[in-house]
């Protein structure tokens, strides 16, 4: 049995292997977060990054959807799983749950935050969905968005009077 800092080391490992930073997420955790509270920094955002990182169903979450993501990209999986995830198919929706999972641990600002980045799909969320020849990041993409989303969601919590709860 892994410790919950193996597990996260683990998970960073795996975002860096993927093409995402820390950083890269606490951008989106500031592009969510500074319409509300104008003096968050990049230190406060990558700290709450990390404190999402640090729950083990976030550790969890990465380490499946990287090894299907992996997968898929290697021709490993069955069919017609391996199809509908290179294409990335809009109905499949396996991708989406997975994220819920992560978005759950801070309360419904994170639902919005979440819904919010899959539309908008600012910053490394556009990079991972522009993915080029046969790259895969169908879970990756929202378990990015997930983990950003409840970053600052956290952070909300954490000052509610600075932050309207119906953001
Ligand atoms: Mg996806």
């Amino acid at each position: 049995m892994k410790t919950t800092q193996q597990l996260h080391d683990k998970a960073c490992q795996l975002l860096t292997e993927r093409g995402v930073s820390i950083d890269d997420i606490a951008d989106l955790v500031l592009h969510l977060q500074t319409p509300y509270i104008p003096h968050l920094t990049m230190e406060e955002a990558v700290e709450s990054v990390h404190s999402v990182l640090r729950k083990r169903e976030v550790q969890n979450a990465i380490i499946t959807g990287v090894e299907l993501d992996r997968l898929a990209e290697e021709k490993q999986l069955s069919q017609p799983l391996n199809d509908i995830l290179t294409s990335d198919e809009g109905l499949y929706g396996i991708d989406e749950i997975l994220g819920l999972a992560i978005v759950n641990l801070y309360g419904s600002i994170g639902f919005t935050n979440y819904g919010y980045l899959d539309k908008v799909k600012p910053g490394v969320i556009k990079k991972l969905d522009s993915k080029i020849g046969s790259q895969c990041h169908t879970f990756l993409d929202d378990i990015v968005s997930a983990i950003a989303a409840a970053a600052a969601s956290r952070i909300a919590h954490n000052e509610p009077e600075k932050s309207r709860l119906t953001q």
